[in-house]
């Protein structure tokens, strides 16, 4: 596996003696790449471990091919673009530079750019930047006239309350064909605050669907299989995105309630010499609940939980 450390907050300048002090602390670690946004991280990293690769972190909003050219020529490695980075404005980016670049595939999206809303911090305390969101863009949200406080004024945009920043979540499965016609190099999947059974999950559909796009292009179709699977996990459903163009009224929600098809109810932790397996629980099962076991391979079994030992 290669392995890339994100170092992509936007720093005071307070902060920038613990920077370097971590810096220094995992100068060692061979990590593969850090992900980076900030110009005055980049430079502290090149003094610190001058020869570490570095990826430009999607926080640095890179949505044109001039901003992408500045950015090769700063000797970044890869490029990770804005979201708000339309299928053609991918395409004019890799007509124009030789650098790697890296789109978002999968996961939350913001309602502004990304990672540098300050919602979070100012209603949660929890910094978005340094990945720690609290999700306030998919609150309820009331209205208030200025010498009326505490008398709140339903915004309905209908029956189930207003919410006026919440987007869907991100899911360009069915449009892999194009993002890879389009040239990018690497396709990235948002893990920011989900656990490991969401990133497994998400990974191992991409992954095959991937794979057998590139052993057989002119064949390929998207499985909906693999759209289920995405169902299963937990999500605000579905939106392209803006790879098309802006997104409409379709690419919000209008309750606050997460999606899922399925509980992660545990993990397997060791497989014992007889075959049998240590789990991991982690939320309950009850007497005849429908077990799945999943792998990195696309082969989902299926048992009920009172025929498991
Ligand atoms: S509050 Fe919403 S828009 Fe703001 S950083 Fe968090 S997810 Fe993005």
């Amino acid at each position: 596996m290669r392995v890339f450390l994100t170092v992509n907050a936007y720093p005071g300048s307070d902060e920038l003696p613990a920077l370097r002090s971590y810096l220094e602390e995992i100068a060692p670690i061979p990590v593969d790449a850090c992900i980076v946004a900030d110009p005055g991280v980049i430079a502290m990293i090149r003094e610190v471990s001058p020869e570490r690769e570095i990826h430009l972190s999607t926080q640095a909003n890179t949505t044109n091919w001039q901003s992408a050219l500045f950015w090769q020529r700063q000797g970044i490695k890869r490029i990770n673009l804005a979201r708000e980075t339309p299928l053609s404005g991918i395409r004019a980016v890799r007509d124009k530079v030789s650098a790697e670049l890296e789109v978002f595939v999968h996961g939350a999206l913001c309602i502004a750019y990304s990672g540098r809303c300050l919602l979070s911090s100012v209603m949660s305390g929890r910094p978005a930047n340094k990945g720690e969101c609290a999700h306030p863009c998919r609150w309820e949200y009331a209205l208030v006239e200025q010498t009326r406080p505490g008398q709140y004024f339903p915004i309905a945009e209908d029956g189930g309350g207003s919410f006026i920043f919440n987007s869907k979540d991100l899911c360009l499965l069915p449009h892999l064909p194009e993002l890879v016609a389009s040239g990018v190099d690497s396709l990235k999947i948002e893990g920011r605050m989900k656990g490991s059974y969401y990133v497994a999950s998400v990974v191992r559909v991409y992954r095959t669907a991937l794979d057998r796009y590139c052993a057989d292009p002119a064949g390929y179709r998207c499985d909906p299989a693999w759209l289920e699977e995405l169902e299963k996990v937990s999500h605000r459903g579905y939106t392209s995105g803006f790879l098309f163009g802006q997104p409409g009224e379709g690419d919000q929600e209008y309750h606050s309630r997460y999606r899922r098809s399925h509980q992660f109810v545990g993990m397997v932790e060791e497989v014992l010499a007889d075959g049998r397996a240590v789990v991991g629980v982690r939320n309950r099962m009850l007497d005849n609940d429908t077990v799945e076991l999943i792998g990195p391979a696309m082969k989902t079994a299926t048992m009920a939980n009172s025929s498991m030992p």
